[in-house]
C-alpha cells in the first residue's frame, strides 16, 4: 500500500524516516566540507535553561505566533534542524524536510532606546556576566529581560522570516523549527542572544558597576574576567570599555584576576 497523499500535499513521512534521512543529508554536506552546527535536543524539553526557555515563551506568547509554532516542534525534536547559526541580527538554519529547506530570520536590533532602559533597570542588580549568562539573576532582573516588548526578546513585528519551501508565508515548519532550535541554542551559547541583538551584555554588569551603591547596600559590583568567561561557555567574549561618562569606573587590574571557579564558589555563596 502506498503513502497517502492529501489532495496537493506532499505524502507523510514517519518520524523515524525522517530522522534518517535528515542524518543522510547531514553527513553527505559534512563531507562536502560544510561545518554544521545541528540542534540536538535530548532532553524531554526543547530548551531548559532560563534563557532558552525565556526565548521559547517569548514567542509562544504572541498569538500570530501561538497557532504556527506548534509544528515546529516534532521538526526540531527528530533532529531536522541539520546547521544552524546565530549572527548580529539573523539566524540562518538548514532544516531537512521531503528536501533541505535553508531558512532566514532576521531579527532586528534592540534598539538604543530599549537597551538604555534594560540596562538602567538592571542597575546595580547584576552581580557578574557569569550570573547573568548563567541564568542566575533575580526576579526583578528576569522580569525586565522578559517584559514583552521591551525586554531582549524580540516580538514579530521585530522578526521578518523566509524559507525555500513554497508555504514559507504562512510560517512553515521549517521557520518554526528554526525558531524553536535558537531556544536550544540558548541553553547552551546563551550570550548568543545578546549577539542576535547586537549588544554587549557586559554592559548590564558594567551599567551595574558605574551606579553608586544603593542606599543600605554594602556590596559592590564586580567585573568577571573574560578568560574565566571563555572557559566557562567556551567561546571568546570581549568584555568592551565601560560605557559610562567620566566618572565611569576603570577596569579591574589584572591583580585582581580570579579563576571562574573561584567566581561561581563566590557567586553561589553570596547568594545564599
Ligand atoms: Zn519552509
Amino acid at each position: 500500500m502506498g503513502r497517502k497523499s492529501y489532495g496537493g500535499w506532499r505524502p507523510y513521512v514517519p518520524v523515524a524516516e525522517r530522522r534518517r534521512m535528515a542524518e543522510k543529508k547531514a553527513a553527505k554536506m559534512k563531507k562536502a566540507g560544510h561545518d554544521l552546527a545541528p540542534i540536538e535536543i535530548t532532553g524531554r524539553k526543547i530548551a531548559a535553561t532560563f534563557w532558552g526557555e525565556a526565548w521559547c515563551q517569548n514567542l509562544e506568547a504572541y498569538s500570530d505566533y501561538a497557532n504556527r509554532l506548534p509544528r515546529g516542534r516534532t521538526y526540531v525534536r527528530n533532529g531536522s534542524v541539520i546547521d544552524l547559526q546565530i549572527e548580529a541580527g539573523r539566524v540562518c538554519a538548514l532544516v531537512s524536510g521531503s528536501t533541505i529547506y535553508k531558512v532566514e530570520i532576521e531579527i532586528a536590533p534592540l534598539a538604543e532606546k530599549r537597551w538604555g532602559e534594560i540596562k538602567a533597570r538592571c542597575a546595580g542588580q547584576i552581580d557578574s556576566l557569569v550570573e547573568l549568562l548563567r541564568g542566575a539573576i533575580s526576579a526583578g532582573v528576569m522580569a525586565v529581560v522578559t517584559r514583552k516588548g521591551e525586554g531582549l526578546f524580540p516580538s514579530p513585528s521585530e522578526i521578518t522570516i523566509d524559507c525555500s519551501c513554497p508555504d514559507w508565508a504562512t510560517m512553515c515548519k521549517h521557520v518554526a523549527a528554526t525558531l524553536y532550535g535558537v531556544g536550544a541554542r540558548l541553553d547552551h551559547q546563551p550570550e548568543l542572544l545578546f549577539t542576535l541583538r547586537g549588544v554587549d551584555p557586559a554592559e548590564m554588569v558594567a551599567a551595574a558597576v558605574d551606579q553608586p551603591p544603593a542606599a543600605g547596600k554594602g556590596r559592590r559590583g564586580r567585573v568577571l574576567e573574560s578568560e574565566g568567561l571563555s572557559s566557562l561557555f567556551g567561546v571568546d567574549i570581549d568584555m568592551g570599555a565601560p560605557s559610562g561618562e567620566d566618572d565611569a569606573t576603570p577596569a579591574e587590574p589584572a591583580t585582581r584576576k580570579r579563576s571562574a571557579a573561584a567566581a561561581a564558589k563566590r557567586d553561589t555563596s553570596a547568594k545564599a
